[in-house]
């Protein structure tokens, strides 16, 4: 895997950057299963470096973007759809803080749309959707389950008939080399004074300063972090002001969060009554932003 050293801050262009946390990754070794959203390695972590004037913490030396790529267009995840419920009710809560400022009928683009989960839940409550989507099982994971139509290839390559009204990156910014390119390509795709969902980790939380290396949204897919200043910072620059900013709420089954931790237990006896049960764990360890584009 080909990695390139970066040497300034990828957001402000900062050239005071220091080393932040020393990696575990061994980048011979990684193949797409590690790009699960289900991964469980938690604590698997690249080098990351900090930036003093920002705040934000990203991979280096990172591992390009196109090799990434493959690794995604190749995944497929079926742990994931099977937590559609937990998942779903973390998406719902989503939508409902997103009506105020987008009425039903306003087209949607969601970005990394895994098996669908959310766009279902999103057109159920009236918004025209679209969805990019990189893995080729997942796309066909939507279809079967929900009858969607995802794009299935990258933003880069997504061609749009219309402006979009809202765009959501749900758990999707840290897994991009450059999120401020990537924020770039997408605000092409917004009109003015159209809302973009951010769900993304807090590095400056309580939960990954306790953690420590084994936080887990420290995990190979994972190239960035934002903490409060760094993500304020990278909205402003792209013409964005936060119009809602609240901690974002896991619900998981029990089922789910006994595997994560004890993966020897996956499809035993416990299945059926475990994911039942549901949690809702409050870490407060990730953002969920809503932030409106400026008109010009
Ligand atoms: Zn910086």
């Amino acid at each position: 895997m080909k990695l390139a050293a970066i040497e300034r801050c990828p957001l402000c262009q900062c050239r005071d950057i220091a080393l932040f946390k020393k990696g575990t990754v061994v980048p011979e070794k990684i193949c797409a299963a590690d790009f699960k959203i289900t991964d469980s390695h938690y604590g698997t972590r690249w080098t990351f470096f900090s930036c003093p004037d920002c705040g934000f913490v990203f991979a280096n030396p990172a591992p390009a973007q196109d090799e990434i790529a493959h690794f995604y267009a190749a995944l497929a995840d079926e742990e994931y759809s099977q937590e559609g419920e937990g998942r779903g009710r973390n998406f719902s809560t989503i939508l409902r803080r997103l009506r105020p400022y987008a009425p039903a009928g306003s087209a949607l683009l969601d970005v990394g749309s895994a098996s669908g989960i959310f766009l279902n839940l999103a057109r159920n409550v009236g918004y025209r959707v679209a969805g990019i989507e990189p893995s080729a099982a997942l796309v066909a994971d939507a279809k079967r389950l929900y009858g969607l139509e995802l794009f299935c290839g990258t933003v880069e390559q997504f061609i749009a008939n219309e402006k979009f009204s809202v765009i959501t990156l749900l758990d999707v910014l840290e897994h991009v080399t450059d999120p401020g390119a990537f924020l770039a390509a997408l605000n092409g795709f917004l009109s003015p004074g159209g809302m973009l969902v951010i769900v993304t980790p807090d590095i400056g939380s309580l939960a990954a300063r306790i953690m420590g290396g084994r936080w887990w949204h420290y995990r190979v897919a994972h190239l960035n972090f934002f903490n409060r200043r760094s993500l304020d910072r990278l909205l402003q620059d792209h013409g964005f002001e936060i119009a809602l900013r609240k901690r974002f709420a896991w619900n998981f089954s029990a089922y789910y969060l006994l595997t994560r931790v004890f993966p020897f237990l996956k499809g035993k006896a416990l299945q059926r009554p475990l994911k039942k049960l549901h949690c809702r764990l409050q870490l407060a360890d990730s953002w969920e932003i809503y932030a409106r584009k400026k008109e010009r």
